[in-house]
């Protein structure tokens, strides 16, 4: 199989890259999704609901400060380090990233386009002003003494999965500039993916032959339409993924099994 992705990756040497959850599990960061497409664990917060629920946010934040140290230590793995290289030997026409996690570029791939925001901006919902997560770490264990020794699972977005226990006794800070809310500067579930980052995807598109995506199951439709669109165009794809994908009847062939192993592997067939 690793065979026949060399030989897909030699005769496109402009690919559009599309990664998700699947990539950074090997970097200790769980993903949502388990090998038939389905939630593994309760989905995590919508936007509607962290909007207007005091409780929502509280959730949001307890989980997020408990799985923020972990996910901040987290590092790249091979996978990450296989599709830099790609990217330096000048094969990747663009990178697109459904992660939130900043792996790519802590792994030195220069110019990924973050479809979901990154966790590590924060952002205020009504003035606008923005802040390091790392300082508004140091604003929730400041608020929450009680909270800083809690361990949890870590999921995808950050998030550690905590009980409800407590719940009540956590204190959100606000923005210290205006007092409004804060949120972290990603893309929540039921939230569009702005405009000017779609565009810059649907560009790095045009400009490749053909799609590689590593790591997802592409459900959510704000992935999907790439590849809609490069299916559209007679681009061929092909994905590194375990278990189903939306785009499986649209995909060339598919490598069922481990990014970060596969990745690793093909980059052995091209470097240099
Ligand atoms: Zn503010």
């Amino acid at each position: 199989m690793i065979d026949r992705l060399a030989e897909f990756v030699a005769a496109h040497p402009d690919l559009f890259v599309l990664t998700g959850a699947g990539l950074s599990t090997a970097s200790g960061i769980g993903d949502y999704r388990g090998e038939d497409g389905a939630w593994k664990r309760r989905p995590p917060v919508e936007l509607r609901d962290f909007l207007n629920s005091d409780r929502a946010r509280r959730r949001y934040w307890s989980r997020s400060m408990v799985g923020w140290p972990q996910f901040a230590a987290a590092l790249p793995n091979a996978g990450h380090r296989a599709l830099a290289a790609l990217q330096r030997a000048g094969r990747v026409a663009a990178t697109v990233t459904q992660n939130v996690d900043g792996l790519h570029q802590k792994a030195g791939h220069a110019d990924v386009i973050e479809l979901h925001g990154r966790l590590a901006d924060v952002r205020c919902l009504d003035c606008g002003d923005r802040f390091g997560r790392a300082t508004v770490q140091s604003w929730l264990e400041a608020a929450n003494p009680g909270f800083v020794s809690r361990t949890g699972a870590l999921l995808a977005d950050g998030d550690a999965e905590l009980g409800n226990a407590a719940l009540d006794g956590f204190a959100v800070p606000p923005c210290p500039t205006c007092g409004a809310v804060l949120k972290p500067d990603v893309v929540f579930f039921g939230e569009s993916v702005p405009r000017r980052v779609v565009d810059a995807a649907l560009s790095g598109l045009e400009r490749a032959s053909a799609v590689l995506i590593v790591g997802s199951s592409v459900m959510v439709y704000s992935s999907f339409r790439f590849c809609r669109a490069a299916h559209a165009h007679r681009k061929p794809i092909v994905a590194i993924n375990r278990g189903v994908t939306r785009a499986d009847s649209l995909l060339d062939f598919k490598v069922d099994g481990d990014c970060a192993a596969t990745l690793d592997a093909l980059a052995l067939c091209f470097a240099r």
